[in-house]
Protein backbone atom coordinates (compact mmCIF):
# COMPACT_ATOMS: atom_id res chain seq x y z
CA UNK A 1 0.00 0.00 0.00
CA UNK A 2 1.14 3.14 -1.07
CA UNK A 3 2.01 5.77 1.96
CA UNK A 4 0.12 9.05 2.08
CA UNK A 5 2.76 11.64 1.83
CA UNK A 6 2.06 15.09 3.54
CA UNK A 7 2.47 17.95 1.42
CA UNK A 8 3.32 21.35 2.24
CA UNK A 9 3.74 25.07 -0.29
CA UNK A 10 6.37 27.11 0.95
CA UNK A 11 7.12 30.34 -0.51
CA UNK A 12 10.81 32.31 -0.75
CA UNK A 13 9.86 36.08 -0.31
CA UNK A 14 12.27 39.00 -0.54
CA UNK A 15 13.92 42.04 -2.11
CA UNK A 16 15.69 41.26 -5.36
CA UNK A 17 19.48 40.11 -5.33
CA UNK A 18 19.25 39.59 -1.58
CA UNK A 19 19.73 35.48 -2.78
CA UNK A 20 16.60 33.68 -2.64
CA UNK A 21 17.43 31.58 -5.62
CA UNK A 22 20.64 30.49 -3.99
CA UNK A 23 19.02 29.46 -0.76
CA UNK A 24 16.32 27.35 -2.54
CA UNK A 25 18.60 26.36 -5.01
CA UNK A 26 21.26 25.13 -2.41
CA UNK A 27 18.54 23.42 -0.39
CA UNK A 28 16.96 21.65 -3.25
CA UNK A 29 20.05 20.85 -5.50
CA UNK A 30 22.88 21.08 -2.93
CA UNK A 31 24.93 23.49 -5.24
CA UNK A 32 25.56 26.56 -5.17
CA UNK A 33 24.44 28.98 -8.45
CA UNK A 34 25.73 32.65 -8.84
CA UNK A 35 24.47 33.72 -11.48
CA UNK A 36 20.48 32.79 -11.19
CA UNK A 37 18.37 34.95 -13.48
CA UNK A 38 16.56 37.35 -11.58
CA UNK A 39 13.62 36.84 -13.52
CA UNK A 40 13.33 33.55 -13.11
CA UNK A 41 10.30 31.63 -11.15
CA UNK A 42 10.91 28.34 -10.08
CA UNK A 43 8.95 25.69 -7.77
CA UNK A 44 11.47 22.95 -6.15
CA UNK A 45 9.64 19.51 -5.19
CA UNK A 46 12.22 18.19 -1.92
CA UNK A 47 11.54 15.23 0.42
CA UNK A 48 11.84 16.17 3.71
CA UNK A 49 12.73 14.14 7.10
CA UNK A 50 11.03 15.02 10.09
CA UNK A 51 10.86 12.67 12.76
CA UNK A 52 10.72 9.56 10.74
CA UNK A 53 8.28 10.99 8.25
CA UNK A 54 8.58 12.05 4.64
CA UNK A 55 7.46 14.92 4.04
CA UNK A 56 7.47 16.76 0.59
CA UNK A 57 8.20 20.70 0.20
CA UNK A 58 6.93 22.41 -2.59
CA UNK A 59 9.44 25.54 -2.40
CA UNK A 60 8.52 28.42 -4.73
CA UNK A 61 10.87 30.38 -5.42
CA UNK A 62 9.71 34.19 -6.33
CA UNK A 63 11.13 36.75 -8.43
CA UNK A 64 10.67 40.54 -8.24
CA UNK A 65 8.98 40.73 -4.69
CA UNK A 66 9.68 44.24 -3.71
CA UNK A 67 6.14 45.36 -5.04
CA UNK A 68 3.62 43.84 -3.64
CA UNK A 69 1.67 42.64 -6.89
CA UNK A 70 -1.19 40.55 -6.94
CA UNK A 71 0.85 37.55 -7.79
CA UNK A 72 2.27 37.99 -4.65
CA UNK A 73 -1.37 37.96 -2.95
CA UNK A 74 -1.77 34.51 -4.86
CA UNK A 75 1.38 32.88 -3.77
CA UNK A 76 0.51 34.21 -0.27
CA UNK A 77 -2.34 32.55 -0.11
CA UNK A 78 -1.51 29.61 -1.56
CA UNK A 79 1.19 28.91 0.31
CA UNK A 80 0.96 26.83 4.49
CA UNK A 81 4.71 28.42 5.06
CA UNK A 82 7.09 31.38 4.44
CA UNK A 83 10.73 32.41 3.83
CA UNK A 84 11.29 36.08 4.54
CA UNK A 85 15.20 36.67 2.82
CA UNK A 86 16.90 39.73 3.52
CA UNK A 87 21.05 40.09 3.36
CA UNK A 88 23.10 40.74 6.13
CA UNK A 89 25.52 42.60 3.61
CA UNK A 90 22.17 45.53 3.44
CA UNK A 91 20.53 45.88 6.16
CA UNK A 92 17.59 48.61 3.59
CA UNK A 93 16.45 44.68 2.68
CA UNK A 94 15.17 44.46 6.55
CA UNK A 95 12.41 46.69 5.88
CA UNK A 96 11.93 44.60 2.89
CA UNK A 97 10.50 41.73 5.15
CA UNK A 98 9.07 43.67 7.25
CA UNK A 99 6.41 44.71 5.06
CA UNK A 100 6.20 41.40 3.20
CA UNK A 101 5.12 39.39 7.24
CA UNK A 102 2.84 42.20 7.56
CA UNK A 103 1.24 41.61 4.32
CA UNK A 104 0.95 37.64 5.26
CA UNK A 105 -0.37 38.72 8.20
CA UNK A 106 -3.29 40.81 6.89
CA UNK A 107 -3.99 38.40 4.04
CA UNK A 108 -3.88 35.89 6.68
CA UNK A 109 -6.15 37.15 9.68
CA UNK A 110 -8.88 35.42 9.07
CA UNK A 111 -6.92 32.03 9.95
CA UNK A 112 -6.20 33.32 13.58
CA UNK A 113 -3.65 31.31 15.31
CA UNK A 114 0.31 31.59 14.45
CA UNK A 115 1.39 31.18 10.63
CA UNK A 116 4.52 29.52 10.10
CA UNK A 117 7.33 31.93 9.20
CA UNK A 118 11.14 32.04 9.55
CA UNK A 119 13.51 34.86 9.09
CA UNK A 120 16.39 34.24 6.84
CA UNK A 121 19.85 36.87 6.91
CA UNK A 122 22.02 35.38 3.63
CA UNK A 123 25.72 36.03 2.70
CA UNK A 124 27.01 35.54 6.03
CA UNK A 125 30.22 34.44 4.36
CA UNK A 126 31.07 38.58 3.15
CA UNK A 127 31.72 38.93 6.97
CA UNK A 128 33.39 42.27 5.71
CA UNK A 129 30.57 43.43 4.04
CA UNK A 130 27.96 42.85 7.41
CA UNK A 131 25.83 45.91 7.91
CA UNK A 132 23.13 43.72 10.04
CA UNK A 133 24.41 43.83 13.55
CA UNK A 134 23.39 40.48 16.04
CA UNK A 135 21.52 43.12 17.81
CA UNK A 136 20.03 44.21 15.56
CA UNK A 137 18.21 40.42 14.60
CA UNK A 138 17.97 40.19 18.25
CA UNK A 139 15.74 43.15 18.50
CA UNK A 140 13.46 42.14 15.22
CA UNK A 141 13.24 38.48 16.48
CA UNK A 142 11.75 39.29 19.88
CA UNK A 143 9.54 42.46 18.56
CA UNK A 144 8.38 39.90 15.70
CA UNK A 145 8.42 36.78 17.63
CA UNK A 146 9.92 34.66 14.53
CA UNK A 147 12.89 32.87 14.80
CA UNK A 148 15.56 34.11 12.72
CA UNK A 149 18.51 32.19 10.43
CA UNK A 150 22.08 33.64 9.68
CA UNK A 151 23.35 31.60 6.34
CA UNK A 152 25.63 31.17 3.67
CA UNK A 153 23.89 29.59 0.48
CA UNK A 154 27.93 29.64 -0.96
CA UNK A 155 29.60 27.80 2.26
CA UNK A 156 26.33 25.61 3.25
CA UNK A 157 25.92 27.35 6.27
CA UNK A 158 22.50 26.88 8.16
CA UNK A 159 20.75 26.55 5.09
CA UNK A 160 18.83 23.07 6.11
CA UNK A 161 18.08 24.55 9.91
CA UNK A 162 15.70 27.14 7.70
CA UNK A 163 13.52 24.30 5.96
CA UNK A 164 13.39 22.16 8.86
CA UNK A 165 12.33 24.89 11.45
CA UNK A 166 9.84 25.78 8.84
CA UNK A 167 8.26 22.31 7.98
CA UNK A 168 8.23 21.65 12.20
CA UNK A 169 6.02 25.17 11.93
CA UNK A 170 3.97 23.33 9.47
CA UNK A 171 3.61 20.02 10.62
CA UNK A 172 2.21 21.48 14.05
CA UNK A 173 0.09 24.35 13.09
CA UNK A 174 -1.32 21.53 10.07
CA UNK A 175 -1.20 18.47 11.65
CA UNK A 176 -3.96 17.18 9.38
CA UNK A 177 -2.51 17.51 5.84
P1 LIG B 1 17.55 36.73 -5.60
O1 LIG B 1 17.30 37.84 -6.55
O2 LIG B 1 17.03 37.09 -4.22
O3 LIG B 1 17.05 35.41 -6.05
O4 LIG B 1 19.14 36.62 -5.40
P2 LIG B 1 20.16 35.53 -6.04
O5 LIG B 1 19.98 34.21 -5.39
O6 LIG B 1 20.06 35.57 -7.51
O7 LIG B 1 21.55 36.13 -5.54
C1 LIG B 1 21.95 37.47 -5.87
C2 LIG B 1 23.46 37.57 -5.82
O8 LIG B 1 23.93 37.31 -4.50
C3 LIG B 1 24.16 36.56 -6.73
O9 LIG B 1 25.26 37.19 -7.33
C4 LIG B 1 24.64 35.48 -5.78
O10 LIG B 1 25.83 34.91 -6.20
C5 LIG B 1 24.88 36.26 -4.50
N1 LIG B 1 24.69 35.41 -3.31
C6 LIG B 1 23.55 34.76 -2.96
N2 LIG B 1 23.74 34.07 -1.82
C7 LIG B 1 25.03 34.28 -1.45
C8 LIG B 1 25.83 33.83 -0.35
O11 LIG B 1 25.41 33.08 0.52
N3 LIG B 1 27.12 34.28 -0.32
C9 LIG B 1 27.63 35.10 -1.27
N4 LIG B 1 28.91 35.47 -1.14
N5 LIG B 1 26.90 35.53 -2.31
C10 LIG B 1 25.62 35.13 -2.41
MG1 LIG C 1 15.98 34.88 -7.75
Amino acid sequence: MGELVRKYRVVVLGAGGVGKSALTVRFAQGRFVSDYNPTIEEEYACDVQAEGETCLLEIMDTAGAEQFTALNEVYIKRARGFVLVFSLTQESTLQDVDNIRQQIQMIKAQEGQSIPIVVVGTKMDLAREREVTRDTIKDLAARWGLPFYETSAKNNWHVTDVFHDLLGQMRRRYPDE
